[in-house]
């Protein structure tokens, strides 16, 4: 019995060494190397290749490398019942937090145009917000968004969150459901985006919704890229109801090269790096549901594929 990691980074080798120094009895697998196909009960994966999985005919679950499971259940040769799990991880989520502070902070400071004035020698200083002018709306109040919001309170932001159904407890407004969506965007400063990318969400950072964000509002998608239309997003900056946007995911993996994001002067980059999974907190919780699985225990983190995450 064994578990075989199917990921398209080259990084397997890594993540092999990490199993193996955390647990050296684990029979785990490479993709990529001749193994025993009927050997493996469970495959922990990251965007794995096209119908890599259904080549296990002994398969009983799939475990998401990543907070993720978008890539998962998009499986275009679809996914048996295979119950799907994800991590949940307190170095995703703090990762993520200190990602999303850095953002907003130097969103308030104007720092990115400081940068790009500097190859000009400009010498242009400009007006700049503080904390507590500033509303940060958290689409998502999810692992991630919740522990965003609370770096950023400690830091004195004024925040607010809109989810699906739950009513985290925390000491702000929640909006919760599509019925209140244009009263949390008309409220929302600088909006970070943390949803799961599902049927409902696709495409919901679209020119309908951002047109109920305040005049001058920042847009941060640390989510994934197909939750925003990208010909939208560039229409709401080219008529100025955007003043800027920070993306570190993108529809189209790395951003290719001619995409007029790279180029456009109110558009930060970053090469979806905001928070990676660390094989040292990582493995433990993927073992510990393959030991579940076998053992035949209740799994851990399940997605409800319902739902879509
Ligand atoms: P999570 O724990 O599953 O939380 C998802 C949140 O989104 C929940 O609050 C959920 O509402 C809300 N939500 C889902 N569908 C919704 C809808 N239709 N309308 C309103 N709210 C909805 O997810 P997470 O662990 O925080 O991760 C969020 C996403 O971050 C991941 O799915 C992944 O795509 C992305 N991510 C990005 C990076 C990066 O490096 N850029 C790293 C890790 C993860 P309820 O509370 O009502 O369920």
């Amino acid at each position: 019995m064994a578990l075989v990691i199917i990921r398209n980074d080259h990084k397997i080798p890594t993540w092999m060494a990490a199993f193996k120094a955390y647990d050296s009895t684990l029979k785990v697998y490479d993709y990529f190397q001749p193994h025993p196909k009927e050997d493996v009960l469970m495959a922990a994966v990251w965007k794995h290749p096209e119908r890599s999985l259904n080549t296990y005919p002994n398969l009983k679950a799939v475990h998401s490398m990543g907070a993720g499971v978008d890539f998962i259940l998009e499986d275009p040769n679809g996914i048996p019942d295979w119950p799907i799990l994800r991590v949940k991880d307190n170095n995703l989520a703090s990762d993520m937090a200190e990602y999303i502070l850095g953002q907003v902070l130097s969103i308030l400071k104007e720092f990115p145009k400081y940068h790009s004035n500097k190859f000009q020698g400009i010498w242009e200083p400009k007006p700049y917000r503080r904390i507590s002018d500033v509303t940060v709306g958290i689409m998502g109040l999810g692992t991630l968004g919740l522990a965003a919001s609370v770096l950023l309170e400690k830091c004195g932001f004024k925040c607010l969150g809109w989810t699906r159904s739950s009513n985290p407890e925390v000491s702000f407004p929640v909006y919760t459901g599509i019925n209140s969506l244009e009263s949390f965007l008309s409220k929302s400063q600088i909006l970070v985006c943390l949803l799961p990318l599902t049927p409902q969400t696709r495409g919901i950072l679209n020119r309908n919704n951002i047109k109920y964000l305040p005049e001058n509002a920042h847009i941060i998608n640390v989510a994934r890229g197909p939750l925003l239309v990208e010909s939208d997003l560039l229409e709401a900056l080219h008529n100025g109801h955007i003043s800027g946007v920070t993306l570190d995911v993108f529809s189209e993996e790395p951003l290719p090269g001619k995409h007029p994001f790279w180029k456009h002067p109110n558009i930060s980059i970053t090469p979806h790096m905001a928070s990676v999974s660390d094989p040292m907190t990582v493995v433990p919780q993927i073992v510990e549901n393959y030991r579940l699985l076998l053992k035949g225990g209740e799994l851990l983190n399940r997605v409800e594929r319902e739902r879509g995450y």
